[in-house]
């Protein structure tokens, strides 16, 4: 048998080492490999597989495209996919975001979402407009701009002098703040916070204020307060400051609204979007703006500095097309609003396994987080590396999770997230619940092995 593994393939592979299984076919929320073996696929990969695996329609959307035409520049052509797949997604957004700029990955979008925030105030008449502040714990992607705003040091490090500096304030993570989320008043929970951070900074140097409208791994599906993006919107209206709204992960529908901002009553300046609007079916991301923003530019220098080859292209954005579509056609954001009730409901049972600390989120979107001690809340220490302990695992188990770590303190910390497709059923969710009750048990003792 082939050994998928470093050195042995030609593949460089993410993590070198370990084995992976080779998947030969998907089905709905199941992945199987060449042994025949069956994974729940409780995260849709890496939050991205919102339709399920193999969905017919969107496969004939993207060969109908890649038929007509593969590829084309958008600096000189526009074409049907980019026009009607921008409108679809305008009439969802909230406010008055409907200009849409489409890359590839979910880091461009917050690259190119920070760049278009800086080159506005440039262009505004204000260039002294340009420090960004983002929450910690929190991820925005892995290329320089998106990892700077990123609080991930264990990415961070070896690439320290590369980075820009990102003033921080801490995210609203109930589980882990002092007041345990219980007190209206706390400046981390009510979010002004932001206000204190910009007046030190002061607020003519302030270009953006960057957040996960519900947090995704890094938090592990933690929800803000109903006001705290009311108050950070004052805030940034008052000091003159861009909220942009990172929805790469939490928004298309994931938290049972078009957008998680949705939820909160406020309306950003400008929003990125990835992973599930293509249902992973295409590389697919987006910022949007509104005309405001994009008519300075206009009036100004007349184009935003920010070009990529694969921009806007035309088989990925038929993917788009075809998965909005399909999310509208199907009322699948309702149903996660729905299955979202019964799989939070189902989970809460883990709070009785030992170490289960906390179950919280919003729709299909759930973290479950790892303690070493529950009343304490004091976490593992990071040499037993319980998360990823728990998620081979819950693999073995034939279930698909995401771990994060370090939220607790930087530097420990573990949780998993799940995140299945909106097709999910009842019968599917009670399946996520045993296998992982059997990865946990598991990985219990796994860890007290390598303790002992
Ligand atoms: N923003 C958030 C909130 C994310 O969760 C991610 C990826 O997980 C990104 C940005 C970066 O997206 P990508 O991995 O597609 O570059």
């Amino acid at each position: 048998m082939t050994a998928y593994r470093f050195p042995d393939s030609n593949v460089f592979y993410r993590k070198l080492g370990r084995s992976y299984p080779r998947i030969v076919r998907g089905e709905g929320c199941w992945l199987y490999d060449e042994q025949g073996k069956d994974y729940l696929d409780a995260v849709g990969g890496a939050y991205v597989a919102n339709l399920g695996h193999s969905n017919p329609d969107v496969a004939d959307a993207l060969a109908r495209q890649a038929r007509e035409f593969g590829y084309l520049s958008a600096t000189a052509f526009t074409h049907g996919p980019v026009e009607e797949l921008a409108r679809e997604l305008a009439a969802s957004l909230p406010g008055d975001l409907d200009k849409l700029y489409f890359l590839s990955s979910g880091s461009e979008a917050v690259e190119a979402a920070l760049k278009l925030a800086r080159q506005y105030w440039v262009e505004a008449g204000k260039p002294g407009k340009h420090r960004i502040i983002a929450l910690a714990p929190s991820y925005h992607g892995n290329t320089l701009l998106a990892l700077s705003a990123s609080a991930r040091e264990q990415y961070k490090l070896p690439f320290r002098e590369w980075l820009v500096d990102v003033t921080r304030i801490p995210a609203p993570y109930a589980y882990r703040c002092e007041c345990r989320g219980a007190d209206a008043a706390c400046p981390t929970c009510s979010g002004t916070a932001l206000e204190a951070a910009i007046r030190r900074a002061g607020a003519d140097t302030v270009a953006a204020f960057i957040a996960e409208p519900v947090g995704g791994s890094s938090t592990g599906a933690s929800t803000p307060r109903p006001e705290y993006f009311r108050t950070i919107r004052e805030i940034c209206d008052r000091y003159q400051v861009l909220f942009v709204a990172d929805e790469i992960l939490c928004g298309a529908g994931r938290t049972g609204t078009w957008w998680a901002v949705d939820q909160y009553g406020a309306t950003p300046d400008l929003m990125t979007m990835g992973k599930g609007i293509s249902g992973g079916y295409a590389p697919l991301s987006a910022v949007a703006a509104p005309e405001r923003i994009v008519d300075v530019i206009a009036q100004g220098s007349g184009s935003f500095l920010h070009a990529q080859t694969f921009s806007f292209h035309p088989v990925a954005c038929a993917a788009g097309l075809a998965a909005v579509r399909l999310l509208k056609r199907d009322r699948l954001v309702e149903r996660c609003a729905r299955l979202g009730r019964v799989l939070h409901e189902r989970l809460a049972a883990l709070t009785r396994l030992p170490h289960v600390g906390d179950v919280r989120g919003r729709g299909l979107l759930a973290g479950i987080e790892f303690v070493e001690d529950k009343t304490s809340r004091a976490p593992f220490p990071r040499a037993a590396r319980f998360a990823e302990a728990f998620t081979e695992a819950a693999l073995e188990a034939g279930l698909v999770v995401w771990p994060n770590v370090g939220h607790a303190d930087g530097v420990s910390g573990d949780l998993v997230v799940v995140a299945p497709p909106f097709i999910i059923t009842e019968q599917e969710i009670d399946q996520i619940v045993t296998r992982f009750t059997t990865a946990h048990t598991a990985a219990v003792s796994a860890v007290n092995a390598g303790a002992r």
